[in-house]
């Protein structure tokens, strides 16, 4: 049973859903191999970035089958020992559904503990939720060493995202199918969570769930803080695989106002913990409330140092929309 699991997961080749895109059978036989005990399993249900709301639609409308894929890591790993890292607006308005499925699984004896987490990017991420955890300070960690090996109080930790363990669930089953849940927003016109084959294009994305727009367009995925913008001729090359979130926006949007967007989250989410970002992020809010025209000059220069020097993904994922913006809409 335990290996068959792992058999399905490499037969249907799941990869990771929380971004990174890493196999998820490879990290689990990661786990499985580590030395210590006991291992832990967490299921991440952070998602602070604004613009990506999908794995609230998960949890809220498959709970069980979350923890069934947890349950199923846990007995893979011959552990009872979880955690679910939760942003807490999520659980609080998930609350009812989430207890009672845990008390199930718990008189099953998985001992599954909710953490909730004050909602933030940075909480999201790998590490720092080992950290949060632990009562430590809620900033990420030098990797390596990595969670599989060394993880939440220092052993070997399986951290996958809430769709993987969806996923993972339907697998079991025998009914996964290749899907992927996005978000679309912004000014689409049907926003929602949709499940879509992941083979779509995201022009496909659109198109099929009533949201290509009767204006010009451009879109920004994956975040819409920091995800990649492309302009709307781009939407049919790209695939949907990966996207998690679509935002549109207006052709006519204001640079400016969407400079102002992304550099008050960057600047608000920065951990403070290395100088790169800490500096770099409130110092690109700052320039932009300064100066009436764009600085592209002085952004771009802290843009560059902060992709280079940043500590972890949070800072060095600024470059991604503000370069994909100059290059794919304003053509600059
Ligand atoms: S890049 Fe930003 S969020 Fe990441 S450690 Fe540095 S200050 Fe913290």
């Amino acid at each position: 049973m335990t290996n068959s699991i792992l058999e399905k997961i490499k037969k249907a080749g799941i990869i990771g859903r929380g971004g990174a895109g890493f196999p998820t059978a490879a990290k689990w036989e990661m786990v499985k191999k580590a030395e210590g005990s006991p291992k832990y399993v967490i299921c991440n249900a952070s998602e602070g970035e604004i613009g990506v709301f999908k794995d609230f639609y998960i949890l809220d409308n498959y709970t069980e089958k979350v923890l069934k894929g947890m349950s199923l890591a846990m007995d893979y790993l011959g552990t009872k020992h979880a955690y679910i890292n939760i942003n807490a607006n999520y659980h609080k308005r998930l609350k009812h559904k989430i207890v009672p499925a845990l008390k199930k699984f718990k008189a099953m004896g998985y001992d599954i503990t909710i953490y909730e987490e004050d909602p933030s990017y940075i909480g999201g991420e790998e590490t720092t939720i080992l950290n949060a955890i632990e009562g430590k300070r809620i900033t990420p960690r030098i990797r390596p060493p990595f969670p599989v090996e060394v993880g939440l109080f220092g052993k070997p930790t399986l951290l996958n995202n809430v769709e993987t363990f969806y996923d993972v669930a339907l697998v079991d089953e025998g009914k996964f199918e290749h899907k992927r849940f996005v978000s679309i927003g912004g000014k689409a016109k049907n926003q929602g969570v949709f499940h879509l084959p992941a083979n779509v294009t995201l022009e496909q994305a659109l198109k099929q769930t009533q949201n290509w727009p009767d204006f010009d367009f451009f879109v920004q995925v994956g975040g819409s803080a920091s995800g990649m913008v492309l302009n709307k001729d781009q939407l049919k090359e790209h695939p949907l695989t990966g996207a998690g979130s679509i935002e549109i926006y207006p052709a006519d949007t204001k640079p400016r106002d969407l400079l102002m967007k992304w550099f008050k989250f960057y600047s608000e989410e920065s951990c403070g913990k290395c100088t790169p970002c800490r500096e770099g992020s409130f110092h690109l809010y700052e320039l932009l409330k300064k100066h009436k025209t764009i600085p592209w000059k002085e952004i771009m220069e802290i843009v560059e140092t902060m992709e280079k020097t940043s500590f972890c993904a949070l800072g060095r994922s600024i470059g991604v929309p503000v370069i994909s913006y100059r290059k794919n809409v304003l053509h600059i």
